[in-house]
């Protein structure tokens, strides 16, 4: 339960003042649905209220405050703005203009010969300078000095949303200090609730943003300390495999160093009764797939089950495939379920689980649904784990009457700093080494002008039989635009190269997908135009070419995942990315980047450090792993910091049951990452 102290937190937004069900809409859009949304709406920058002293043209398009003296009227002529002509101490002229009022309104604002405080944007109009209904104030009135620009949405503005924030802060408690005090104090950092006035006053403040980071980051991080403490303690079943399976399997290749290595730390982990939690990370290529196909029969040799969980539709088909194909000839059984298997076929792998006659499941979600009953599930295989958060992690576990064993496979590179936020509570494997043969792909960086070029070269490399990849990027915010965009370049792409082109996106029927993807893979089609739904994990390798359009929309990861879908078979492969023409400083060196490298881990972590200084306040970008309050920048640092915090209260200062413990539950309910909490009770 919730502690009561975050109640007033936790209300609905509509219990503040003057949020009607007009207001609620924009508001919701913005995600601010609870009081504790509000509070924790951080401005992403500030408008600078300190007064300027003189009028400077160089201002013109900025916000500005100055006192000015109002020395003539120029009334409307009819239809015309009432302007009224001011100047600065200087002497420096400015026209205040006013549309569609009465020109005596004017006149009553700003009486000739008394200066005022003026806020506005300076314009440039003509030769004159003019700020077009600015704010007024009388000179000594103070103002703030930074007032908090907001993230805001249609129907809401930013006068309305301050005035929420001021009502949610009021209602926020102080709470007592979950920090440990040497740290608070070394840092400098204000109290919880302190911290959250300053910076709504202040956006500025860098210590206060700091300290809001580093909580929800410590909240994180304590969540996952307590969930792997809980798990250890835990009885699982230990996994003995005697090899019997293994000794039978026919690879036309051996192991990697990387694959050996980390199937041997996966048959330690599998022998404990501790249920593992490792994640496996390799870039695209490196062969997770074997490495989780020998954790599945370590567990089928020591008589139990193993199921194996993907993403997607597609992915999971192709991962049953690839398996029953590594897997053939070995005395085993291996099924497939997904929400679309229905009737008697399901009936029938149900039957299979229940009798314990299939060994091995591959599936998507549907195969933890409550209907799908196992003998003796004791291993998960987790295909790109980035989808699945620690909550689902916990919903896996909770499936055996034993916790199975979890292994949780990615491809997204993720630095290594930021791996401890999504995965603290996980033992890590890193496939640090491709197997043989791969060549690098050839990455070019090519501006949209030179679409005709690429179309050229498009046409050669199928008529010497290759087959490609066409991506054009799906933006949340133009979904539709870009599905059409999509469908667009197929069509074009279609008429230059007839019955060849195919196109699949995420609004498809996921029959449709797949019948599409199947001409693709049986090379029916030559050119697979698609929105990003191919990101993760699909397998032609005869095509070895990939165009990707508006690249500097992707973010890198994503970028180098889509280029992982080429260089798949032993020849040369080519990526041709495809940027817009005007590009910042920083799109043009992540560009650069792909060009230079292909490895995925260096292209994470050159990724954060160059987001890192361009964007301090934007949190966005860190929504990946779920924070809405630490930026990018700070992360790093603070999560470090935070997982040493966490271990000390968990290992060393009695959990959450000391006194520290009990403000730092709080904080767990506060950043709702109290599932690890929930668990614990019900364990
Ligand atoms: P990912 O890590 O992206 O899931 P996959 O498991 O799909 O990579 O493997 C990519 C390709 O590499 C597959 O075609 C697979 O058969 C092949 N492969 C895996 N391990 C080896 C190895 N040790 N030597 C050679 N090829 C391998
Ligand atoms: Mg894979």
């Amino acid at each position: 339960m919730r502690p009561v102290i975050l109640n007033p937190l936790f209300a609905e937004v509509t219990s503040l003042k003057g949020v009607g069900p007009a207001l609620a809409k924009p508001l919701d859009r913005l995600g601010l649905v609870r009081v504790v949304d509000v509070a924790f709406h951080l401005p992403t920058g500030w408008v600078d209220r300190v007064p300027r002293e003189e009028l400077d043209a160089a201002d013109a398009g900025r916000i500005i405050s100055i006192v000015l003296t109002p020395r003539s009227y120029r009334e409307s002529n009819g239809r015309g703005p009432t302007r009224v002509n001011a100047f600065d101490a200087a002497g420096n002229a400015v026209s205040l203009t006013y549309f569609g009022g009465h020109p005596g309104w004017a006149k009553k604002l700003l009486p000739l010969g008394e200066p005022k405080l003026v806020s506005g944007r300076l314009d440039q109009y003509g030769q004159d300078l003019q700020i077009v209904h600015p704010e007024l104030a009388d000179p000594g009135e103070v103002l703030r000095a930074r007032e908090p620009i907001y993230p805001l949405s249609e129907g809401i503005t930013s006068r309305r949303l301050s005035g929420f924030v001021d009502q949610a802060i009021e209602r926020a408690p102080a709470l007592p200090e979950w920090i440990e005090p040497g740290l608070k104090a070394k840092r400098d950092w204000p109290d919880w609730r302190e911290a959250l006035v300053r910076i709504h006053a202040d956006p500025a403040d860098a210590t206060a943003r700091a300290r809001l980071a580093y909580d929800e980051v410590f909240a994180n991080q304590l969540a996952m300390t307590l969930v792997r403490a809980d798990t250890r303690k835990r009885r699982g079943r230990a996994l003995a495999g005697d090899g019997r399976l293994r000794d039978l399997l026919k690879l036309p290749y051996s192991l990697t160093g990387a694959q050996a290595r980390t199937v041997r730390e996966i048959e330690g982990d599998l022998a404990q009764e501790a249920p593992m939690l490792r994640l496996l990370q390799g870039d695209v290529g490196s062969g997770k797939t074997l490495v989780a196909a020998m954790a599945m029969l370590v567990a089928v040799e020591a008589g139990a089950q193993a199921a194996m969980l993907a993403p997607t539709e597609i992915l999971a088909r192709q991962h049953y495939e690839t398996l029953r194909r590594t897997l053939a000839g070995l005395p085993l059984e291996v099924a497939v379920l997904t929400g679309r298997d229905k009737g008697r076929v399901r009936e029938a792998t149900l039957m299979g689980l229940a009798d314990g006659s299939i060994d091995i499941l591959v599936g998507t979600h549907a195969i933890f649904q409550e209907a799908v009953g196992y003998r003796d599930l004791a291993l998960v295989v987790v295909d790109e784990q980035h989808r699945f958060g620690v909550a689902e992690r916990l919903m896996l576990q909770a499936k055996g009457a034993r916790p199975p064993h979890l292994l949780a496979m990615t491809a997204t590179p993720i630095p290594r700093t930021l791996t401890l936020a999504q995965y603290g509570e996980m033992d890590v494997s890193r496939l640090d080494e491709m197997p043989p043969g791969r060549q690098p792909i050839e990455t070019r960086v090519i501006s949209e002008d030179r679409l005709d070029e690429m179309v050229n070269a498009l046409g050669r490399h199928l008529s010497e039989g290759g087959q490609a990849y066409w991506v054009c990027p799906l933006v949340e915010e133009s979904e539709k635009s870009d599905l059409a965009a999509a469908e667009a370049r197929a069509e074009e792409l279609g008429r230059r190269f007839p019955g060849k082109v195919g196109v699949v996106h995420g609004r498809m029927k996921p029959t449709e997908k797949d019948d599409v993807m199947a001409a693709f893979s049986a090379g029916a089609l030559g050119v697979l135009v698609a929105t990003t739904v191919i990101e993760v994990g699909v397998d032609v390798p005869n095509a070895t070419l990939i165009v990707i359009e508006h690249a500097d929309r992707f973010g890198l990861a994503q970028l180098h995942q889509l280029r992982g879908r080429v260089g798949r078979g032993g020849g040369l492969s080519r990526c041709l990315l495809v940027r817009g023409s005007s590009l910042s400083e920083t799109s043009r060196a992540r560009l650069a980047l792909m060009r230079e490298t292909n490895d995925g881990f260096r292209i994470a972590e050159e990724d954060l450090r160059l987001r890192g200084g361009g964007e301090m306040l934007g949190t966005r970008q860190s929504g990946e792993q779920g924070f809405r309050l630490a930026p990018p920048d700070l992360l790093p640092d603070l999560l470090q910091c935070a997982q040493d915090d966490a271990r000390l209260l968990v290992d060393r200062d009695g959990g959450l049951e000391g006194e520290r413990g009990q403000a730092a539950r709080i904080a767990l309910y506060l950043f709702e990452r109290d599932a690890g909490v929930a668990r614990l009770r019900s364990g």
